[in-house]
Formats: C-alpha cells, structure tokens, sequence
C-alpha cells in the first residue's frame, strides 16, 4: 500500500484500522492472506468520510460483515477491506401493528437481530436461525433456506454510494434471486454500493412459538451439518430442479476426502471445512476435485456459492 494511502488511513481512523491484516482471522473458514489495510469504522461519519476519501485517492475497497461466505485467496487482498459491525449495529422498531416494521443496519449480527425478533414477537425471520453472518451480508447474498429468504422480509435498503450520496431503494427496485440481490446502482456487482441498512416486514405471533421454531430449527441443522467446524457454509449452489449439491457430492463418494488441511465434511458433502491448518489453495485444490468429480459422474457443473475474493 502506497505511504500516503497508510499515512491518510492512520490519521483517519487512529487505532480503527490495521494494516497488512491477515484475512484467515476475518473468516469463518479461517483462511485468506493479509488484506493491505482492515477498517472497522466506530460511526456512520467516520464510515463516510473513509468511503468518500478513498473513492478521491482510487484506493480499491471492500465491505465484508462476518465473513462467513468467504474464501480469501492465500495472498491476501490488495486493497482496504472494510467492516461495518462498529458503526452500524443498532436494531430498531418502527412500526406495530398487522406488519411489525424493523429497521437493521447492516453491521448487526444475523442471529442477534433473530433474537430480538424472537422476543419481541416478530414472526417472519425463523429461516435465518443458524445462519451466522451479519444483516448487510445476508442481504447482499439473499440469504435463506428452503423455508425461506431475505427477499421475503427485506422491504428497503439504504445504501451509501461512493459519490457518499445515501439512497433508499424500495422492494420494488430490488431484484433478488438465488443468493443474490442486485440493485439498479452501478457496479454493484463490484462493490459499487454499501449497504447500510435494511428495513424488514415481519409479522406479530406468540413468543413461545417462536422459540419452540428456534429451538427446533437449530437442533436440526446441529444435526445435519457441521455447525462447530470452520467452513463457509454450503460452498456450492443447488443446481436448478435435481439433486441438492450436497446429495451430488455424496453419491460421488466425496464425504471424508480430504488436500491438506481442508476436507469435505464427513455430516455434509457440501461444507468443505478446515480441519485446523488449511490454505486457501488446499481448498481451492478440493474445490476442483470435487467439482470435476461430479461433472464426471452426473454431467453438472457445480457452481460456487460461497464468494472467492483476494491474489
Ligand atoms: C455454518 C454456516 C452455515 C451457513 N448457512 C447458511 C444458510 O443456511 N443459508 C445461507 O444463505 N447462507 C448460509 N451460510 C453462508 C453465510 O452465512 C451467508 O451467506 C451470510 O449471509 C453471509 O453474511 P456475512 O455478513 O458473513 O457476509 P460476508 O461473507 O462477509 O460477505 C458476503 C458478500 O456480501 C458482501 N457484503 C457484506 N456486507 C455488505 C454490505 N454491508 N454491503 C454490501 N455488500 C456486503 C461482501 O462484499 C461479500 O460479497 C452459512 C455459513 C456458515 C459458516
């Protein structure tokens, strides 16, 4: 990183930013090379200040939340990686009534806000018990189950571009699909926009019920994945109609195989998981494996769920 780009980055964010910071510490699977420089912004102006300084200097960004979808290549991310859970952590109630109205901004914890709506009798977020990660990130990514996904409760989201306009995009400008929303702002496939806030619509019900649902739904996922090992999460997508990825991977006798440090969860064959001392190229290198395997076997090209950022 250029001196002048650190000097600025110093006296901006005083001890809010690290540099050459190992990215394996910032991700669930607990890999990734070091970033150039890692901020985590204590306010919304000190975010904007950032944001607008280094869109002025051309300094490459990048927002993560938990980093719970990621696989950072093992030499690390040329360019400042931003995290919001600082700055943007406050849940809040907006409104009561047949739709109870939330707003989340985007540094909160996926299973806090599901807390909070849990115990306040706020029905609607019961897809998202287990999903660990942050409320942006789960929003950027569509996140969700079978039973459910971000697009069914999202019903705005506030985002801060890089000119530090903030714009709110309503549900009927968003797009969501298959893990992934895109919005009509440019390059935001490429980072164009922040997200800084969601407004969700959930419904009243009984707290009780709510936690019996919790409850169950995380004893099940304990069940049939591999919760405490570093992963992140389902590494490939479900391929349209068919089989899951993860029955494609099981029935080509993947489960257990294992490149160095990295191995495709025994529980589930589509969590590749880190047993402890993986690179990022171990993963990669199982990645390929497994991919080409089914390919062989079943003619479908698996396509990757989880994000592959960084040299
Ligand atoms: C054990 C385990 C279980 C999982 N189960 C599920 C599951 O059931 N369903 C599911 O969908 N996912 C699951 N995941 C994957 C992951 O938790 C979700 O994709 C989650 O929503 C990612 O959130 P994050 O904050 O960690 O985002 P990150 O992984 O940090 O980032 C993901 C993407 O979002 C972008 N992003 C993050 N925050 C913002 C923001 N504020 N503005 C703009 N872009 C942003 C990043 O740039 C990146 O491209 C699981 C992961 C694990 C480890």
């Amino acid at each position: 990183m250029q001196p002048e780009w650190r000097k600025w980055l110093s006296e901006t964010l005083n001890t809010a930013v690290r540099f050459d910071e190992p990215m394996a510490a910032h991700t669930a699977l607990g890999v990734g090379g070091p970033a150039w420089a890692y901020a985590a912004p204590e306010s919304l102006s000190q975010l904007r200040k950032l944001v607008k300084g280094a869109a002025q200097r051309q300094i490459p960004c990048w927002v993560i939340g938990s980093g719970s979808n990621l696989l950072v290549r093992d030499r690390g991310i040329p360019g400042l990686v931003i995290c919001l859970h600082r700055c943007l952590s406050r849940i809040e109630e907006t409104g009561r009534g047949r739709k109870a109205m939330v707003s989340a901004m985007a540094g909160v914890r996926l299973p806090v806000l599901c807390g909070y709506a849990q115990r306040r009798g706020f029905a609607g977020l019961e897809f998202a018990w287990g999903i660990p990660g942050t409320v942006g990130g789960a929003v950027f990514m569509n996140a969700g189950t079978a039973s459910g996904t971000m697009a069914d409760v999202v019903q705005s989201v506030s985002v801060l571009l890089p000119g530090n306009r903030i714009q709110r995009l309503e549900k009927e400008a968003l797009s969501f699909s298959y893990r992934r929303l895109s919005c009509p702002v440019p390059d935001w496939d490429r980072g164009g926009a922040i997200i800084l806030e969601a407004s969700l619509g959930l419904r009243p019900e009984n707290p009780g019920v709510l936690r019996e649902k919790a409850v169950r739904i995380l004893r099940q996922r304990r069940e049939t994945q591999p919760v405490s090992a570093k992963s992140a999460g389902s590494f490939f997508k479900n391929p349209i109609g068919g089989k899951t990825a993860g029955e494609l991977l099981d029935r080509a006798g993947l489960k257990g195989m294992t490149i160095g440090g990295a191995q495709i969860s025994p529980k589930h064959a589509n969590f590749i998981i880190n047993l402890g001392n993986a690179s990022a190229a171990d993963v990669l290198a199982l990645m390929e494996t497994a991919r080409q395997a089914v390919l062989e076997k079943f003619g479908v090209y698996l396509e990757t769920e989880v994000k592959i950022v960084g040299e």
